[in-house]
Parts: structure tokens; sequence; C-alpha cells
């Protein structure tokens, strides 16, 4: 193949993989939210440098990801050589998804694979306008692996079941909790958006995080579930204290917060009981920390949550937080599929159509 390949937020396998069939590569990708211009510190330098000893060959890096220069650079790789470019989104252009930037970038390359599962919520011009003027436009391998691990848990799951919910807000989850009440036999939740619920039931909470406009909606939720059958498992304690930074907190049950103390953690009989839901689970899908775990004090309930994850007979998949909860347990292997993606995944699981992978038109 002497095409030469666009791939936008490629991965190293993928690069890998298409090069070995000789094709020349143009690689791109957005780093951090350079603020609508070139910002040295967020050059992919330090990427092309990392990515050229993964490949074990020279991956140059463009003086920019459009213009005159680095046309003339792309135009001029040879079967199987290999070329970043620069930041993305030091062009506002990029998340505008403009149309002329779209087909300035479509310029450098015969076809089109993107590999970023994790940007693919997002109408940018590199993900999407880019396949109006580039085709084909291929999903490459980790983006397959990607659509094919959550699509087993929205699709065909082996039940029971399991979504573990967590994290800050109930205003970030209400559409995936909405969503996943239609499609899983249980639904544990716990983290900070579990005391909007816990306040749904009735009970104080202390000054614990509440949104109080949710509080509405978090009963809704717990009727849907009523209603269709489904499982759905609270904190029955928690970790409390005074604040994010104590030193330390001690377990009370969920309907014994004081007043002036705030539940950061689930505690040892939530962590229990929401083991043995898991334990019944044969599909698990967990998004979201069970308290303040960038905190040591706060982090058990995640960490524990992470092992019963690992350790149930099921088919598992997480994202965000969970990731780094998995890493720090040691129990990463044990884990059915952890997606590289965070806004990605929660829009993905709400059902929703992602427009970086409606623009595909081909599987790579
Ligand atoms: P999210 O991005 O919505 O998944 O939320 C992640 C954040 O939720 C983390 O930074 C946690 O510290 C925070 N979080 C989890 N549990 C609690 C809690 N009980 N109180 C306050 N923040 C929490």
């Amino acid at each position: 193949m002497d095409a030469k390949l666009w791939a936008s937020r490629a991965v190293i396998r993928t690069s890998g993989f298409r090069n070995s069939d000789g094709a020349a590569v143009v690689l791109a990708s957005h780093l951090g939210r350079p603020k609508g211009g070139p910002d040295p510190k967020l050059s992919l330098k330090p990427v092309a440098e990392r990515m050229g000893a993964l490949l074990a060959r020279p991956v140059p890096l463009a003086p920019d990801c459009v213009g005159e220069a680095t046309r003339a650079q792309a135009h001029a790789l040879k079967s199987g050589e290999v070329l970043l470019l620069e930041n993305l989104r030091f062009h506002p252009e990029e998340e505008k998804n403009d149309d002329g930037f779209a087909r300035q970038l479509a310029e450098l390359a015969d076809c089109y694979v993107n590999d970023a599962f994790a940007a693919a919520h997002r109408a940018h011009a590199s993900i999407e306008a880019i396949t109006h003027h580039l085709q084909p436009a291929a999903a490459g391998l980790l983006m397959q692996q990607e659509l094919s691990a959550l699509g087993r848990i929205l699709e065909s799951p082996a039940r029971p079941l399991v979504a573990v919910l967590g994290g800050a807000k109930v205003s970030d989850k209400v559409a995936l909790v909405e969503h996943l009440i239609g499609k899983v036999d249980a639904l544990v939740i716990g983290g900070g958006m579990a005391f909007t619920f816990v306040r749904a039931l009735g009970h104080a909470v202390g000054r614990s995080l509440v949104e109080p406009d949710r509080i509405e909606t978090a009963r809704a939720a717990l009727e849907a579930a009523r209603r269709r059958g489904v499982q759905l498992t609270l904190p029955v304690d928690a970790i409390v204290a005074d604040g994010l930074d104590s030193p330390s907190g001690r377990a009370v049950g969920i309907r014994e917060i004081p007043e002036a103390q705030m539940g950061l953690d689930i505690g040892p009989r939530t962590i229990e009981r929401f083991g043995a839901v898991l334990a019944t689970a044969k599909t698990i899908v967990w998004n979201g920390p069970m308290g303040v775990f960038e905190k040591p004090p706060f982090a058990t309930g995640t960490a524990a949550i992470a092992r019963a994850v690992a350790g149930a007979p099921a088919f598992s998949v997480i994202g965000g937080d969970g990731i780094a909860a998995v890493n720090a347990a040691g129990v990463s292997d044990k884990i059915g599929y952890i997606s590289t993606a965070g806004g990605a995944f929660l829009e993905f699981l709400e059902g929703r159509t992602l427009p970086g992978v409606a623009a595909l038109t081909e599987a790579a």
C-alpha cells in the first residue's frame, strides 16, 4: 500500500500495523487546552520522541499541523515513514469543526483512520469535518476494541449486568443513570453522588455533597428503578470527617452522619454490600470513585471496589477514575476491558451517538 495514511490521535498499535503494510503515516493529536494559539509547553515534541523510541524509527515533528511547510513534509514521506503533526489545538478552528481547516488537514493524506475513542464525543475538525474531505474514514484498532467492549455492555451482555457509579455529581450522570436503568439488572451508587440519593430518601447527610436541585431527579430514578425491577443499592454507612483535609475519618451509619461532618468514602458495611452485588454479576461496568480517593484516608472504599470488580466472575469494563484505582490496587490485569476514555465512555453508555464514530465509514 503506497498511500499516506491520516491518523487522528492514532495509537502506536494501529500505526505499527499500517506501517507494516508499507504506508507512510501522518499522525495527529491534541494535547491539553492551549488558549487559541501555539504554546511551547503543550508541544507534541515529547510525544514524537516517545513514539520514535516505541516504533524504533525516527518520528519527526512537523512545525505545525497545517501550512505549506507541513504539507511539503507530509507529501515527501516515503513508504514506512512516520510524521507527527504539532498539536491540533494550536488552531482554534480545530475545536470549531472548521471546514476550511479540516480541508487543509485532509490534503496531507490519502485516507483517514481515527483511533481516538476518547475524543470521539467531540465534533472537532480532525475528528468529524475531515471525513467530509478524506475517505475512506476508518476506525483504528483501539477504536474498534473500545466500541466492541462498550457495545458488549449495551447490546448483549451476559446477565446479571451490574453498573457501579460514583464520583462527585449527580448532575454529570443523570442521563447515564436514566439510560442504565433501562439496561441493567442492578445499579450500585457510591461516591459523592450517593448523598443526593440518600437525601431523596428523606435522610439528613450533614455537610456531605448534595445537589439540592437534583434531589427530585434522584427520587425519580429511584422510582424508575423500582418500577423496572432494577436492584438499586445505596451506601448504608460512610466514612465521615470534618473536611477533605482531615487526617482520618470514622465509619457511621448513613442516617447518623453528624450535622457538622461530611461523608467522604463508603464505609465497611457498604463495601461488603456492594461486594455481594458484584459477586453475582456476569457483566460489570464501573465509572467514578466511591469516595475522595485522591486522599489516602478516604481511598479505602474505591480500592475495595476495584478488588471486588476484579475478583467478580464477570466481564468487567471500567473507565474514568476507576482506572487509577485498579492500577493502585494492582488488579488491572483482572479487568476485562479498561477504557481509555472519560467523557466519550459516559456518552456512549448514555446511548448517545458519538460524532467521531458516526463519521467513520469503515472498520480498520
Ligand atoms: P467524577 O469526575 O464525577 O467521576 O468525580 C470524581 C471526583 O469525585 C473525585 O475527585 C472525588 O474526590 C470526588 N468524590 C468522590 N466521592 C466524594 C464524596 N463523598 N465527597 C466529595 N467528593 C467526592
